[in-house]
């Protein structure tokens, strides 16, 4: 019998904490591009981008409770574990080793992520091994045409996945917290109550 193809998401991210608008380029890329599955792979490294540098323990068990109500979502530490530093070809390789050959991969990201992809270490191996989703982000910098155009010349896929536009932030939810203001509807509620258990962001 011939194994059916399985089609997996990955969304790499900070997840310092994770939030709606994470959650939802994830469902909308699951139906769009009928994926089996989305992994989401918190990175290693503690954001360096300002001081809220919160242990990667928590940012995974904050990923951990975001998906719990979600069959299709999972979670995986592979980034976590790895010494030393971290790269996303290590992650999907490693991944192309657990789901075997007959899986295809998608890397799904915001449409800021996607702009810097040109620059990311070992891009062109990556390249080889999954397709890219890059799903609309509110306030992304330069036109997005740019990119998809640096893909079509490498003979790579890129998929502009149509998304109710949500201009979240983890470094605006971030603010929201420190300052006391409101982020019902910005957080999943069990997010939200792990960072009141753990007094984080200053909560
Ligand atoms: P920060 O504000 O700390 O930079 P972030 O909100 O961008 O965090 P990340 O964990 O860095 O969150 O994002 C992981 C992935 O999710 C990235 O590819 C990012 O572009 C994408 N993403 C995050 N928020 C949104 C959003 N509101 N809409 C679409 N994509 C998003």
């Amino acid at each position: 019998m011939v194994d059916k193809e399985k089609r997996i998401g990955i969304l790499g991210g900070t997840f310092n904490p994770i939030h709606l608008g994470h959650l939802m380029i994830a469902e909308m890329a699951l139906e769009a591009f009928y994926l089996n599955r989305v992994i989401f792979v918190p990175a290693k490294e503690p954001p360096h981008k300002d001081t809220d540098v919160i242990d990667a323990k928590h940012r995974l068990d904050m990923v951990q409770v975001a998906v719990l109500d979600n069959p299709n979502f999972v979670v995986s530490d592979v980034e976590m574990k790895r010494d030393g530093k971290s790269y996303t070809i290590d992650t999907l390789r490693y991944f192309r080793e657990v789901y075997g050959a007959n899986t295809k991969f998608f890397f799904i990201a915001g449409t800021d992520t996607i702009q810097s992809l040109p620059s990311w270490k070992y891009i062109e191996d990556l390249l080889d091994i999954c397709e890219f989703i890059g799903a609309i982000r509110p306030g992304a910098t330069d036109d997005i045409g740019e990119t998809i155009e640096w893909f079509g010349q490498r003979g790579s896929r890129i998929h502009i996945l149509e998304v109710p536009e949500m201009k979240l932030s983890a470094t605006d939810l971030r603010y929201r917290l420190r300052h006391g203001l409101s982020t019902r509807y910005m957080l999943p509620r069990l997010v939200y109550q792990y960072i009141k258990d753990h007094k984080m962001y200053g909560v």
